[in-house]
């Protein structure tokens, strides 16, 4: 069935073209894993100014064809959601409108998905409005839906006199619908709507169930487990390749690692930090927002400055107070560097040269950057929760570091059995090895939406 399976996706964000976070490497990466295993994939993204493509539909690559939906005024701006000063106010309009002409250009296209798969509180609207306009319509009525949550913290909350921007009847906005404690939340929309959820790993799938996680969305999400899964992301292997990497020249694989300990000189330099191969040089790579844990690198940094032989580079941008108080945190220590951006090529230079990789979470409904730094021989040490917890593990056969109470204590013991491992050459060797060998590609994840896709059709 698979061969031939059309699916139609609608996301704001879609790597190489726009990317704030993981939701672009899933966007980037799943449609072409499924075009491998035959299936047609339409993708609908806004074209934001970061966007230098002219044709439209572009060919991706076998079977994945991007659409770009146009609105200047909506979306040729510096930020896709925001800026400085934060959320645009307009976002309300701008993602329904993006939603509805998405339908529109798989209606005018006769473009007919087996499946509409939505992701994010941007894209939840399409299922409203197939609802609403497209129930028994010859090209799009007889679609089932996906809807996928990447992060249910973000869920497109309104006031709800932006109602009428919507173009939806008053029957929407109810408590089967779109209506959360007298306001337009656009995520309860999906998870309504959609005939079948999914989140980006199990542990997380089920955590949201749970008031410590669910952001008030809880009780919903309990209704529909049954119709809830959980599957993990993969990497984009190609864009992630230590062996092939146009960040950096030294290349290595799990076979030919070598050129690793060259690129971290060359991180260590370009960080200003003593270049040392002994030091135990730990990376991070992080939105900053509250959710990354980034309070409790901040309370270890001290303890951590003090343990001999640390080094720690953060690469991150996002929120004012966390950017101040982790630039004075390392200011008054000198083995610690911080770089305030997004930056790909740094990134990609980081997972490559860092000994330890840190994600010190307070939630992580998959996480990329573990699955990243293992491929780059990087061990993680992480916070056991949602996709950390099902990626990681600190075992006879495990792959890396992991602590489990949310606590600046528990993250300096888990940072120093690592180092503790990283001085025995034939354990650590041993760690990253299990890491670049592991297989994180999108075609095991990608057949199990495949599965998925197939269960919702055939129910
Ligand atoms: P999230 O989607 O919550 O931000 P993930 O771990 O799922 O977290 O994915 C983050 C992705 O964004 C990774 O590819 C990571 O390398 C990248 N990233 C995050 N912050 C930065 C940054 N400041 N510069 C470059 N890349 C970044």
């Amino acid at each position: 069935m698979a061969k031939g399976m059309t699916v139609a996706m609608v996301v704001s964000e879609m790597a190489p073209f726009a990317k704030t976070g993981g939701l672009a490497d899933v966007a980037g990466a799943l449609p072409r894993a499924l075009g491998r295993l035959g299936l047609t994939v339409h993708v609908v993204v806004p074209r934001y100014r970061s966007v230098t493509s002219k044709e439209n539909p572009v060919f991706l690559s076998p079977g994945v064809h991007v659409h770009w939906v146009d609105h200047d005024g909506f979306f040729q701006r510096g930020g896709l959601y925001g800026d400085a000063r934060g959320d645009y106010s307009d976002n309300l309009e701008r993602f329904s409108f993006f939603c509805r002409a998405a339908l529109e250009r798989l209606r005018d296209l006769k473009i007919r998905p087996q499946i509409l798969h939505a992701h994010d509180w941007q894209a939840a609207l399409a299922l409203a409005y197939l609802r609403h306009r497209f129930t028994g319509h010859p090209v799009l009525g007889r679609t089932k839906t996906v809807f996928t949550i990447h992060n249910l913290a973000y869920q497109g909350v309104f006031p709800k006199e932006q109602y009428l921007h919507l173009g939806l009847p008053w029957e929407f906005f109810s408590m089967e619908g779109l209506e959360f404690y007298g306001r337009i939340n656009l995520l309860k929309g999906g998870l309504v709507f959609a005939d079948f959820l999914t989140t980006v790993s199990a542990a997380y799938s089920q955590e949201i169930q749970t008031p410590a996680f669910g952001e008030g969305l809880e009780g919903v999400l309990r209704k529909r487990a049954p119709t809830l899964a959980g599957i993990v992301n993969g990497i984009d292997v190609e864009i992630w390749n230590p062996a092939d990497d146009r960040a950096f020249k030294d290349h290595f694989d799990a076979d030919h690692p070598r050129g690793k300990a060259k690129v971290k000189a060359q991180l260590q330099k370009e960080f200003k930090l003593p270049v040392d191969p002994k030091a135990f040089l730990i990376g991070m790579v992080t939105r900053l927002a509250s959710q990354k844990g980034l309070d409790l690198v901040t309370l270890a940094l001290p303890l951590l400055a003090r343990e001999k032989g640390i080094q720690l580079v953060i690469l991150g941008s996002g929120d004012r107070a966390i950017e101040e108080s982790l630039t004075a945190a390392c200011r008054s220590t000198p083995r610690l560097a911080m770089r305030l951006a997004f930056d790909d090529g740094l990134a990609h230079r980081i997972y490559a040269g860092s000994d330890a990789f840190l994600m010190p979470s307070r939630y992580e409904p998959c996480g990329l950057g573990q699955m990243i730094a293992m491929r780059y021989g990087s061990v993680p040490i992480v916070r056991a929760t949602g996709g950390l917890r099902d990626t990681v593990t600190e075992d006879s056969r495990g792959n890396g570091f992991v602590f489990e109470p949310y606590d600046s204590g528990a993250l300096v013991d888990a940072v120093l059995r690592g180092r503790d491992a990283f001085e025995k050459k034939e354990r650590w060797k041993t760690l990253t090895r299990r890491g670049m060998k592991s297989d994180f590609s999108w075609d095991r994840s990608a057949r199990e939406y495949v599965k998925l896709y197939e269960k919702v059709l055939a129910a």
